[in-house]
């Protein structure tokens, strides 16, 4: 009778779980572990609502593991590396192997570089399997043989091999086995002391959910994704991102899932817009994964030069609590704060405020939305900020400066987004509840402040900053105000 453990890190489910089902097939018992170590991870361990979901989605699995007569079984390793517990495991139940799925981050890839080389100095079989991407990051590149820098490109040679790899079904029969001893999700203290995530009560996190999700999705919005996917009003994007981010499912199921849905409902919708977006997830892994000092560094070292302004503490607490004055910036991140979640149109829009009209350094809003987003991811965080600051590969060029005001005009024409998150303007007439300050007496009775940049003045300030950067003739004359 021989034992393997199944080590869960990010792929908290148990459908399309390719080290699981190797598991399952190959050994006759099973124990599913999940090993909390946040020491590991170093300055980017889990923040704040990625501990709250983590938390949810640990008790979701645990839950689904029960339907099989088992449970979660979960060590904690405060100090020393997790082979410790690995170890301790593997004597406690005889297990003669330890499968588990890939991850990307550079702490990540690491870990788990040494954790293989001691137990196979230890005599134990190790297996990894790919579950969180369609394709790895060296299994695709240029035909120079390069990691892809340009986003078209890679999805173009990406969308070529989506089709060809299906997701493999939850295995069963399952034989579980435990630990002597186990801590509780509890036990863990995940879950923030302050009373701060009660607004996050509208996510399910963990597989079921996840599967809730695609389906709500599927039903209407998926075929409207187009012209849905931008406006922050509405439900117009999957709202997936954290339980891929999780593992609670896998892009190939996502991918099949949607196929099939539309394919029932005979609604005739299209997927590849989505799929593509799909692929810009891959594409920062990717990109983290060939080069994985991006979370810190410019990609592009020509941003080196680039002044950025001295840490405005002050600046930074009104963009954080959502009292900028500038509407649709405030709205997104007291949505935010309320939910774990922004919607994508807004993160550009707060992003591109921060990093552009009060010229603060791109790592300070990247660590912000690392401890409150839901769905933190580092692959696609850093993108994301990489990408709006201009510093990323394949970045909006610097020039390319967001304004806020046309930007919400155009995405929130009526204010729907903005009355929802920021009640000093629900009463809001017309074109002001996008700029306010343009009625002094209103602004005034409304409470709402004054904005804390002038948006103008900022973007000529921030062309300049980036001009001579760049040591460049101007590219105020030629910048697109999107
Ligand atoms: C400054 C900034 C920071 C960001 N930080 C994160 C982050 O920490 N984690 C995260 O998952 N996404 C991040 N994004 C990307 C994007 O905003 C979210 O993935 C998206 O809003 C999630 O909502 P959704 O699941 O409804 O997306 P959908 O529109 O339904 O897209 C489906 C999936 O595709 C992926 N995806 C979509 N857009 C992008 C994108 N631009 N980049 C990478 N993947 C994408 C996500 O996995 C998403 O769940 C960031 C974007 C910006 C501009």
């Amino acid at each position: 009778m021989t034992t393997a453990i199944v080590w869960f890190r990010r792929d908290l489910r148990l459908a399309d779980n390719p080290a699981l089902s190797a598991a399952v097939a190959a050994h006759e018992k099973v124990l599913p572990l999940y090993i909390h170590a946040p020491g590991e991870d170093g300055e980017w361990a889990p923040g704040a609502a990625s501990r709250w979901w983590l938390h949810h989605s640990l008790q979701g699995l645990d839950v689904s593991l029960r339907r099989h007569h088992g449970s979660l079984q979960i060590l904690q390793i405060l100090q020393g590396p997790t082979v410790d517990a690995l170890r301790a495991a593997i004597e406690a139940t005889g297990a003669t192997a330890v499968y588990f799925n890939r991850l990307y981050e550079p702490k990540a890839i690491a870990r788990d570089k040494a954790v293989r080389r001691a137990l196979e100095g230890d005599g134990v079989e190790v297996a990894s399997f790919n579950a969180a991407l369609w394709c790895e990051p060296w299994d695709i590149a240029t035909q120079q043989n390069e990691p892809y820098r340009v986003f078209t490109p890679f999805w173009r040679n990406l969308r070529t091999r989506i089709d060809e790899v299906a997701p493999v079904a939850e295995p069963k029969p399952m034989h579980l086995t435990t630990l002597p001893k186990t801590l509780s999700v509890d036990a863990l203290g995940l879950l923030p002391t302050l009373d701060w995530a009660r607004g996050f009560a509208d996510w399910s996190p963990g597989e079921q959910g996840a599967l809730e999700m695609l389906d709500l999705f599927a039903d209407d919005a998926v075929g409207h994704y187009v012209e849905g996917r931008d406006i922050p009003a509405r439900h117009g994007t999957s709202r997936l991102s954290p339980h891929l981010h999780f593992g609670e499912i896998s892009p190939l199921q996502v991918a099949e899932g949607l196929r099939e849905r539309v394919r029932k409902r005979k609604n005739g919708a299209d997927i590849e817009p989505y799929l593509r977006q799909l692929g810009w997830r891959e594409f920062g892994h990717h990109l983290l994964y060939h080069f994985p000092k991006t979370p810190k560094e410019n990609f592009n070292p020509k941003f080196n030069a680039f002044r950025w302004e001295k840490r405005d503490a002050h600046a930074l607490r009104r963009w954080k609590e959502g009292k900028t004055g500038i509407p649709i910036v405030d709205a997104g991140m007291r949505e935010l704060w309320a939910t774990g979640w922004m919607h994508n149109r807004v993160r550009m829009l707060v992003a591109s405020l921060l990093t552009k009209n009060l010229r603060q350094h791109w790592l300070l809003g990247e660590k912000w939305f690392w401890d409150t987003l839901v769905d933190a991811d580092l692959a696609n965080n850093a993108m994301g900020w990489q990408w709006v600051a201009g510093s990323g590969a394949d970045a909006a060029p610097y020039f390319r400066i967001f304004n806020p005001v046309t930007q919400s005009e155009k995405f929130d024409p009526d204010g729907t987004y903005i009355r929802r998150w920021v009640p000093e303007l629900a009463n809001a007439p017309g074109r002001l509840v996008h700029a306010p300050w343009e009625d002094e007496a209103f602004l005034k009775q409304s409470g709402y402040p004054r904005p804390l940049v002038d948006l103008k003045r900022s973007r000529e300030d921030a062309l300049t900053a980036y001009q001579s950067a760049r040591g460049a003739p101007s590219a105020a004359g030629r910048a697109p105000e999107e």
